[in-house]
């Protein structure tokens, strides 16, 4: 049998990897692993430097989450307020094992209906007024799009029904 001692360096990690998969498929570890990765400078600097702004730390990313739930709960009363605040659709908080809490394997196997963190206008960094919590795929779509993208996205679609 493997692992038959309990002081078995193997065992201790198995361990440690399931009790951290368990976590990090709950609400708080799942939001918590998101914004941690927002501090990693490993993970800022692959994101192509979007470092979180000086006025921010973990705790007013809670802060921002909770005021986000309130805001959901309000607007949809029967809900927890766990949802996407752009398409208004229930968040998931699913990783896959071996994936540090991203919950994908790279592109195309992601869990779309995952909470993310936004930033609103991707030309900012993660501040107060410019975070805002949405689906993966809501986040994925929207992508390096800018607000002045938006604006001509819809000018067209409105100057095409003129036509
Ligand atoms: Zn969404």
């Amino acid at each position: 049998m493997a692992y038959k001692d309990p002081n078995d360096p193997r065992k201790t990690d198995v361990k440690r990897l399931l009790t951290d998969y368990k976590y990090a498929n709950t609400e708080r570890g799942f939001v918590a692993l998101a914004i941690s990765r927002r501090f990693l400078p490993s993970v800022v600097a692959s994101r192509g430097g979007h470092v979180v702004h000086e006025s921010i730390d973990k705790k007013e990313f809670w802060r921002l989450y909770m005021n986000h739930i309130i805001i959901m709960k309000e607007k949809f009363p029967e809900s927890d307020g766990r949802l996407c605040r752009y398409c208004e659709k229930p968040f998931t908080f699913v990783t896959k094992l071996g994936t540090r809490g991203t919950g994908y394997h790279g592109r195309g196997t992601q869990n779309y209906a995952n909470f993310s963190i936004d930033r609103w206008d991707p030309k900012i960094t993660y501040q107060t007024n410019n975070i805002i919590f949405c689906c993966g795929g809501c986040n994925d779509r929207k992508k390096n799009s800018t607000p002045k993208d938006w604006e001509n996205f819809t000018r067209v679609g409105k100057e095409r029904i003129k036509l």
